[in-house]
């Protein structure tokens, strides 16, 4: 059985006098045992924060599918490296609205290429959620999205219902559990015996009131939080709730 895994996404959020929350949460989650936990930070921030909190796991919340070249902009996964990064989300709602899933899984690959681990996020629309095809649509994403392979890295999928993040509003934990299950099943056969290894977390709205009821559905091995993750006095609850 692996830890749960508890991941905090600050999205567009953070400048350097938030490098105390991050002190805060990765000194406090420290003090828990089986739970890992990590923080995706802005991009400008990484650098910082792994001097800050050496040895806590710091990531990014996007990488560009080439190494490097001419994409004003971007940054590639070498360079997420150089900057002290240890993963990298990949896939998130917010930018899928501009990327298909070709690229989500390109990604990936050149972020596990690069020595990152990976989180890719899935997730239904609010329309496919009331037509009742989530699981159809969050499976068709997580095929199209997966890299090839489980390594060399960690590889984690994530379920983010897209109406369900910054609303307040949250499936409930049976809903959950279906998505989790048929994610499962998706990991296990996609990738045989080494599917195993391959965490599956839940993100959206989630806090430290709820962590608790999300993280004892079935085949939801962790979360990946938003605005939670901001503050360790909101996102500690929620690694306490984990552990
Ligand atoms: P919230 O926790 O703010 O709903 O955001 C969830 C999310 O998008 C995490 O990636």
């Amino acid at each position: 059985i692996q830890n749960k895994y508890v991941v905090g996404n600050w999205k567009m959020n953070g400048v350097g006098a938030h490098l105390e929350e991050v002190r805060a949460i990765a000194g406090g989650a420290a003090r828990y045992r089986g739970v890992d936990v990590a923080l995706c930070l802005p991009a400008t921030l990484i650098h910082r924060a792994a001097d800050v909190v050496p040895g806590f796991p710091v990531g990014a919340q996007d990488v560009h599918f080439e190494p490097h070249g001419a994409h004003t902009g971007c940054l590639g996964a070498a360079m997420l490296v150089d900057a002290g990064a240890v993963l990298t989300i990949v896939g998130h709602s917010e930018r899928r609205e501009r990327e298909r899933s070709a690229e989500v899984r390109a990604k990936a690959e050149a972020a596990q290429a690069a020595g990152l681990d990976v989180i890719v996020c899935v997730g239904e629309s609010l329309e496919a959620h009331e037509a009742g095809a989530t699981i159809e649509t969050v499976c068709r994403l997580a095929n199209k999205s997966l890299p090839e392979q489980v390594g060399p890295t960690r590889l984690t999928l994530s379920y983010e219902p897209v109406w369900a993040i910054g609303s307040g509003s949250t499936p409930s934990p049976k809903e959950i559990g279906w998505v989790a299950g048929a994610l499962r099943d998706l990991v296990d056969k996609r990738f045989g015996g080494q599917g195993a290894g391959v965490r599956i977390l839940y993100g959206g709205s989630v806090n430290g009131s709820n962590a608790a009821e999300i993280f004892a559905v079935p085949n939801v091995d962790g979360a990946l939080v938003g605005g939670a993750s901001l503050r360790a006095i909101d996102f500690l609850p929620i690694v306490a709730a984990a552990a």
